[in-house]
């Protein structure tokens, strides 16, 4: 795969298309991205793709014990959720008038910064 560069940003609200937990038609799985890896291509969403992880015992986390974290995943598994048509969509870019670069809904053409 190229260097496709990553169009996900923290804050951006995501639908999971692939991976083990995918959206279907009877359970669409939306989440907030809470970090992007740009050189990995990964995202993290909340409360998505769930794994377990050991941590020891510290003053925050007085128990210690497993939690249960969100992992990254490659950002191929999700696409982005249009903030204004709400429709899963490819995003494009336009410039605007002042000359910085603007997301744009490929569905309903709407701009999609936050
Ligand atoms: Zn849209």
């Amino acid at each position: 795969m190229g260097k496709a560069k990553m169009r996900i940003r923290v804050g951006d609200t995501v639908e999971v298309i692939a991976g083990k937990d995918r959206s279907t038609p009877q359970r669409i799985r939306r989440g907030e991205v809470i970090s992007v890896d740009p050189a990995a291509n990964t995202v993290t969403v909340d409360g998505m793709n769930i794994v377990h992880r050991a941590v020891r015992q510290t003053q925050q986390m007085r128990q210690g014990g497993i939690v249960e974290t969100p992992a990254p995943m490659d950002a191929s598994n999700v696409m982005l959720v249009c903030t204004e048509c709400d429709e899963r969509t490819r995003v494009g870019k336009r410039v605007a008038a002042d000359g910085s670069k603007v997301r744009v809904c490929k569905k309903c053409g709407a701009d999609m910064e936050q």
